[in-house]
């Protein structure tokens, strides 16, 4: 029997242009593709005729196929002597839980490989015109989730240490939690007048950009019902927008 394999694909964050050639070539020439909810439609037609796709999309705070059965399929498929494209938004390995699926093929003995992906982080601020780190003005940049507490009441973050060391702060899965994280920011020392960006849909042709500070933010995303998937961008680098907005 052929041995299967499987690849864990980052898809890029939107503009199906920006998967890179590699990740393109595992869709192309899978038997297989498991995708997630945030996957440009787009990028399946690449798909070879016969190809099987599979759907494994969660919706935030409902559950798809959950992530035990997602293990299973990457396992039973490989093991039918698949080659498997399990395809995710952004970088796998960002939020993406890509190194849990890698870790249950490794205790399997079964192939794999991991092929990077251009995280909404850093792109869904470009396309708003953005730069995450600027000379002079951000010199250190972080990546961070936003859903913290309003995830079973969990909070890992160091507040104190993001909001007195960090210039640039992304915030994933953050918008429904807005409220939360300013005041957080606000109350270990950050400057309530530190711009912040909300980008909806990044790299999309929907994008959509709302800029406010850390007290103004929460009322500008109401007021345009701005609502997941977005990236909450703070700092500084903010600004840079009104020099170099080239997309929206
Ligand atoms: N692995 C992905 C992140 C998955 S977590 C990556 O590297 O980009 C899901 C979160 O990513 C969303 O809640 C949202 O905050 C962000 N996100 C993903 N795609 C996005 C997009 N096109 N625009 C804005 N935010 C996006």
């Amino acid at each position: 029997m052929n041995e299967g394999k499987v690849y864990i694909v980052g898809a890029g964050p939107g503009d199906p242009k920006l998967i890179t050639v590699y990740g393109l070539e595992c869709i192309q020439k899978a038997d297989v593709i498991a995708y997630d909810r945030l996957i440009n439609d787009d990028l399946i037609k690449h798909a070879k005729k016969g190809a099987e796709l599979i759907y494994c999309g969660k919706e935030p705070g409902k559950h798809g196929l959950i992530q035990e059965q997602i293990h299973q399929l990457l396992v039973e498929k490989a093991l039918q002597g698949k080659v498997v494209t399990r395809l995710k938004g952004g970088d796998p390995f960002v939020f993406g839980r890509g190194a849990e699926e890698a870790n249950v093929l490794a205790e399997h003995d079964i192939p794999y490989e991991i092929v990077p992906g251009i995280t909404a982080g850093i792109a869904a601020p470009l396309y708003a015109g953005i730069p995450v780190t600027y000379r002079h003005l951000a010199s250190s940049f972080a990546i961070v989730t936003g859903h913290g507490r309003a995830y079973k009441g969990e909070d890992n973050v160091h507040w104190e240490a993001l909001a007195k060391g960090i210039d640039t702060i992304a915030f994933y899965m953050g918008v429904g939690n807005l409220h939360y994280i300013c005041e957080q920011l606000m109350k270990h020392g950050k400057d309530p007048k530190t711009p912040v960006a909300v980008i909806q849909w990044g790299t999309y042709r929907k994008q959509k950009t709302v800029i406010g500070d850390l007290t103004s933010i929460e009322n500008r995303v109401k007021e345009e019902s701005v609502t997941h998937p977005a990236i909450v961008l703070v700092g500084e680098v903010v600004k840079i927008r009104e020099q170099i907005q080239w997309f929206e």
